[in-house]
């Protein structure tokens, strides 16, 4: 695995997460931010950057560069080695390249996209495209917003997909595989879309992994026709537009959600970067963390139609299940966010953005209309009916705040009332507590940040560590076994090298304990290795000290005079030793 190793010191972790997760520098070699495995609006998430590893002291997710790319890519080993290797300009050494018939299908997928892609554009150019042209025209899209979406068109009749695919020489079982052809019952293939304006959908990388179509023809359906499913596409992990937006959802640490490919292009050409779009499926978790790696905040903006409020409301659960700041946009006259942007012009919608609602007054407001709330049965009903959705607040002080001013917004000032929509607030089933962790101490602790620094000389200290029972005891035992370990076997004390010999439980700890407050500051030298050591050694001679005193008393209860004597002898004997090191200090 030396082009493994090759890799990992070229590639700099902090660089690559880096574009997934907002960091922030929090010390020497830390950076920190919120983590993109669960959900959590403190950061948790730590990335060390010479020692090159993440970790997550939420939910413990931790491991190497090429870890966090197969993790967060969902892809196996050889594509994360290959995508790092890509990104860096490092060539992969050839015998890599065909181990993984995975990542070789994966490639094809891409491929076949690519020549989608290629024969879409055309056709939007040639005569056939008139209707899709026409359409886009009609729709007020500009040609270098056609461009910069790749828009295509995929033509009436024939089979020019599977044709192009078979000419260049992919399998029915890769064909079949693509999602673009779909297979006869007859047997054969024909292209999956036809006659529609085909809108690619890329990852967050930029690259195509699918194509929503949509119909041209009067009673052509489904009106929107989406790739199925494929080992390249994910639909409930895709947001429409991410690539092109996570820039600008960055720097405006908000993001603007809307329906539909043509809001999501609509609103990008009149100037608002940070849109994305959900695109027919109901909004899923693993969308939002997308979103959250980048930006916190989130302006929704659905359909003013009765699907899309309901939509919006769908959303907002989950959105705040994944603990995001929403706000609703409204749009008058009945316009989706494409034709508001183009009737009333980008200032007015800027305008809409920023008047934007946060959610719980919006949905006050919606509960208001619905019942009366001169009557303390109508009062109590939008109580009840915003109850489920701020009892998802994780936060209790933040739950009980958002109650009191929704109070105040609906007019319920006071009285019982307000008392059980408090009470019910507060008492929410909060998660249960985490198992105490076993205590690890400071000597131990600076031991191993100093065993795995760079420290000249820290080999040294090794000798202590021979016959020391003391480590049995410890919280790290198991670390210093793989340190003592590494150390035996001739290799270098690194932290990869010890980290690897871990279970993930100890890998945790280490990660914890490298990643903490003093790791960080100064004192990491080799006499601050030494004071640590010697304090270990101590504790050693006290507990068995202790232990020996126990026997003594145990051999006296059992009348064994002797036994209970030589014990006493022995036991002097330490602490004689105890007094003169303590005067001295131990030689190390
Ligand atoms: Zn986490």
């Amino acid at each position: 695995m030396e082009f493994v190793e090759q890799l990992k010191s070229a590639v700099d972790i902090v660089g690559v997460i880096g574009e997934y997760v907002r960091l922030r520098k929090s010390g020497v070699d830390r950076y920190t931010g919120l983590c993109p495995f669960h959900s959590e609006k403190t950061p948790s998430f730590s990335v060390h950057a010479s020692k090159q590893f993440y970790h997550c002291f939420g939910c413990h997710a931790h491991g190497d560069v090429l870890k966090f790319v197969m993790e967060i890519e969902g892809v196996g080993f050889y594509e994360a080695l290959k995508s790092l290797a890509e990104r860096y300009g490092i060539r992969m050494p050839k015998n890599t390249q065909v181990s993984d018939e995975d990542s070789r299908r994966r490639a094809a997928l891409f491929q076949m996209h690519e020549l989608a892609q290629d024969q879409f554009r055309r056709n939007l150019q040639a005569a056939a495209g008139e209707a899709a042209r026409a359409y886009l025209a009609r729709r007020g899209v500009k040609p270098e917003t056609i461009e910069e979406f790749g828009l295509g068109y995929a033509e009436r009749g024939g089979n020019a997909l599977v044709r192009l695919f078979e000419q260049h020489g992919f399998t029915a079982d890769l064909l079949e595989a693509s999602g673009l052809v779909a297979k006869r019952q007859e047997g054969g293939f024909y292209d999956r879309f036809r006659n529609r304006l085909m809108f690619p959908i890329q990852n967050e990388k930029g690259k195509i992994i699918a194509y929503g179509g949509r119909a041209l023809a009067d009673g052509d359906e489904p009106k929107y026709l989406n790739s199925p499913e494929t080992p390249i596409y994910k639909k409930s992990h895709v947001l429409y537009n991410l690539h092109r937006a996570k820039d600008a959802i960055r720097k405006e640490e908000r993001s603007i959600l809307v329906e539909g490919y043509m809001d999501a292009i609509g609103v990008t050409a009149a100037g608002f970067r940070p849109v994305v779009a959900s695109c027919g499926t109901a909004l899923t978790a693993q969308q939002v963390q997308a979103l959250k790696r980048h930006a916190q905040h989130i302006v929704v903006n659905f359909d003013p139609d009765a699907p899309g409020a309901a939509a919006a409301q769908r959303s907002i659960d989950l959105l705040l299940a994944e603990s995001m700041l929403v706000r609703i946009v409204e749009l008058d006259g009945g316009l989706d966010p494409d034709e508001y942007c183009k009737e009333r012009g980008p200032e007015a919608y800027a305008g809409r953005l920023k008047e934007a609602k946060g959610y719980f007054l919006w949905l006050a407001d919606r509960a208001r209309a619905r019942h009366d709330v001169r009557t303390t049965e109508g009062v109590v009903a939008v109580l009840q009916s915003l109850l489920p959705t701020v009892k998802r607040i994780s936060d209790r002080v933040e739950r009980l705040a958002v109650a009191e001013n929704l109070a105040a917004y609906i007019g319920v000032e006071r009285g019982v009332v307000l008392e059980s929509f408090r009470k019910s607030v507060a008492d929410r089933q909060e998660k249960p507590i985490e198992r105490p962790k076993e205590f690890v101490r400071a000597d131990e602790k600076g031991l191993i940040q100093v065993l795995l620094s760079a420290i000249d000389g820290r080999e040294r200290l090794m000798a202590g560590l021979e016959d020391t029972a003391i480590l049995e005891r410890l919280a790290t035992r198991r670390i210093f076994q793989a340190i003592r370990a590494v150390h035996a076997s001739g290799g270098s004390l690194t932290f990869d090298a010890v980290n690897t010999r871990l279970e993930p439980d100890d890998q945790n700890l280490l990660a914890e304990l490298l990643l903490s407050e003093e790791a960080d500051g100064g004192e990491q030298d080799l006499m601050h290795g030494r004071l640590c050591l010697e304090s270990l050694l101590r504790s050693e001679e006290q507990l068995r000290r202790a232990e020996l005193k126990a026997q003594v008393k145990q051999a006296e209860r059992a009348g064994d005079v002797i036994e209970a004597l030589r014990l006493a002898q022995e036991l002097e004997r330490l602490e004689r030793q105890a007094r003169v090191l303590t005067s001295k200090g131990r030689p190390v």
